[in-house]
């Protein structure tokens, strides 16, 4: 017990040093590209090929960051009510011009009284792992429609594409570690994102169908309206 103990503040201590390197990383990732990048111009072929490599490197560097660490904060294990709505509006400024540079819209529907308790930059990696997917699987004039609801004690969250879908095999794999269907993907993304619903005391759940599109189905408890 005293080990386990021991180790979940090893977890939190990790949890927030993550945070702030992951902020204070960014920054230098950006500018160490911006000059690759011009190098590029003036070298011959072999060292155009190494540029290219130097930079793909750096791109898988930055998403990783961004599976992980997206909203990352050093008060990263605090735990709130969070309204979905708000929580919403910030998601949908940060995906809304993902999707448009996609080519597809993003329709959001969260009534204004729908709260639940956790952590809300956890709470928006979750999410916006899911939604980047939904975005990198639309096709031509993609769609992806999300709306929440309340039954009982319990809210369900939707998120719905008309992107490439999965097949069976697919689907079972979703949240194992490393697994990717994308040349530049990293993999993590959902498994970060079970982790983050599982922790929230939620549930997740895929439906999808190869070449219609995919929807997550996430099933949180309801903020207690009383506290
Ligand atoms: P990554 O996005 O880096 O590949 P993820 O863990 O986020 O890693 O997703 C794992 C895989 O699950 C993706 O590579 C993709 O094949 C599949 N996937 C997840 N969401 C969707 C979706 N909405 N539509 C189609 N495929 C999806
Ligand atoms: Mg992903």
């Amino acid at each position: 017990f005293n080990n386990e103990l021991q180790r979940s503040e090893k977890m939190d201590i990790i949890s927030e040093l993550a945070a702030s390197v992951a902020h204070e990383v960014r920054n230098p990732l950006q500018v160490t590209r911006g000059f690759l990048q011009l190098l590029q111009m003036n070298t011959d072929d072999k060292g155009r090929e190494h540029l290219k490599i130097a930079l793909e490197e750096l791109d898988r560097a930055s998403a990783i960051i961004t599976d992980f660490l997206t909203f990352a904060k050093p008060e990263f294990d605090k735990v709130n009510k969070l309204n979905l709505a708000q929580e919403f509006q910030h998601i949908e400024g940060i995906m809304r011009p993902l999707a448009t540079l996609a080519g597809g819209t993003i329709t959001i529907n969260i009534p204004d009284n729908l709260d639940i308790q956790g952590n809300s930059s956890k709470f928006k990696q979750a999410l916006i792992n899911i939604v980047k997917n939904s975005i990198e699987a639309l096709p031509e004039e993609g769609k992806i429609h999300i709306w929440a609801e309340q039954n009982e004690k319990e809210i369900e969250i939707h998120i719905q594409d008309n992107g490439s879908g999965m097949t069976e095999e697919e689907l079972k794999r979703l949240g194992e570690p490393y697994f990717s269907n994308k040349t530049k993907g990293t993999g993590l993304g959902l498994m970060v994102t079970f982790r983050i619903i599982e922790a929230l005391g939620g549930v997740l759940e895929f439906k999808s169908k190869k070449n219609v599109g995919t929807e997550a189905v996430i099933h949180l408890p309801a903020a207690d309206p009383q506290v």
